[in-house]
């Protein structure tokens, strides 16, 4: 058998591995063009595009993030949150600095919303080949997640390592606001396993107002995600008197079962003061109104932020049985086979198990 060194280093020899960007057109006077996310940062040399990630240096776009790992952690998969992707298992989580939305909300500022102003975060340099070298020797961990900060702006060290790692057969999964361009999605299709994509609002003038992005690329990406058959589960944040018109939230849940089916997992959390959004948390009445709608169009939702035992198990949607029951991240999966069917009346729950 073949060893991982000597594959990896196969790889790296067809690929450039470099801190260069991936995605981006050179322009005159030694500007350069982003087109990664939907931003389409026209850059300066020498400045920072608006994630704070990539740079111009000398007419190069080069990604300033590469190998800075920000935070590293093995947590459990229903942390990240995804419920229907190998349930019970853990997962080696990473993430860098930068985002390209800015919401003022954000619930992981210190890493998100960093820019020249601000007294830099710590990182630790780990190149791809080392990253993707432990989590294959890790055995308490299926695979790789890039999470904590916005994961496209990290682009180039997430399609590495996510190969890789995949090349052993370890899972990925990437966490994200669903804020990238088409083509550079379509490329992470063939090496990311399973998406918890944020759909924070459904309207553009909440995307505008509070993440100061855009509404339309968002759905496009979990459309294209949803239509290429990976595992996709979604989570939305209540915020109360920004995204809780409840005809809005239920608009929604339709759009969801239509677009990629009443199966896909929604995760609704409860919103708690953070960073510049300075107001009260939802009230736990709102959680299970809102919870209690999108079950009318889906099979399964989940409550988090919350201290609920009712609204954090997986319920068969054909029986009405309680197949598995959490509690916050243990995980008690009684009513489930082997194979990821509900031991009552056989129907499938689980396609990942
Ligand atoms: S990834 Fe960053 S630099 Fe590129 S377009 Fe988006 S915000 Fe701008």
């Amino acid at each position: 058998m073949q060893k991982f060194s000597e594959k990896a280093k196969l790889w790296k020899l067809s690929n450039h591995t470099m801190n260069e960007a991936s995605y981006y057109t050179k322009l005159e006077n030694h500007e350069v063009q982003c087109t990664l996310c939907p931003r389409m940062c026209i850059i300066e040399e020498g400045r920072f595009g608006d994630c704070h990630a990539r740079r111009n240096r000398n007419g190069v776009l080069s990604s300033e993030v590469y190998s800075k790992i920000a935070a590293i952690n093995t947590d459990p998969i229903e942390k990240k949150p995804l419920y229907h992707f190998y349930p019970g298992s853990k997962i080696t989580s990473i993430g860098t600095t930068g985002c390209n939305m800015h919401c003022s909300f954000c619930q992981n500022h210190t890493l998100s919303q960093v820019n020249n102003r601000k007294p830099p975060v710590p990182t630790k340099t780990i190149q791809p080949e080392q990253m993707a070298e432990n989590v294959i020797k890790d055995i308490s961990s299926i695979g790789l997640a890039y999470t904590y900060n916005e994961p496209t702006v990290n682009y180039e060290y997430m399609l590495e390592t996510a190969r890789l790692v995949k090349m052993e057969d370890k899972k990925t999964a990437m966490i994200s606001n669903g804020y990238i361009n088409p083509d550079p999605l379509h490329m992470l299709l063939e090496y990311i396993d399973a998406f918890n994509i944020d759909l924070k609002a459904f309207n553009n003038g909440f995307y505008k107002k509070y993440s100061k992005s855009t509404f339309k690329p968002v759905l496009k990406s979990i459309k294209a995600i949803s239509k290429s058959g990976k595992h996709l589960e979604l989570t939305n944040l209540v915020i109360p008197m920004a995204n809780s018109e409840k005809e809005e939230f239920e608009e929604m849940c339709k759009w969801i079962a239509g677009e990629t089916g009443k199966d896909t997992p929604l995760h609704l959390s409860r919103f708690f003061p953070r960073y510049e959004l300075d107001q009260y948390p939802t009230p736990p009445e709102m959680m299970f109104d809102f919870f209690d709608i999108a079950r009318t169009h889906l099979n399964y939702v989940y409550l988090g932020n919350i201290a609920t035992e009712l609204h954090s198990n997986t319920i068969c949607p054909s029986c009405g049985k309680k197949v598995v029951e959490r509690t916050y991240y243990h995980i008690a999966p009684k009513g489930i086979n082997d194979d990821g069917c509900c031991k009552n009346c056989g129907t499938k729950i689980f396609k990942y198990y």
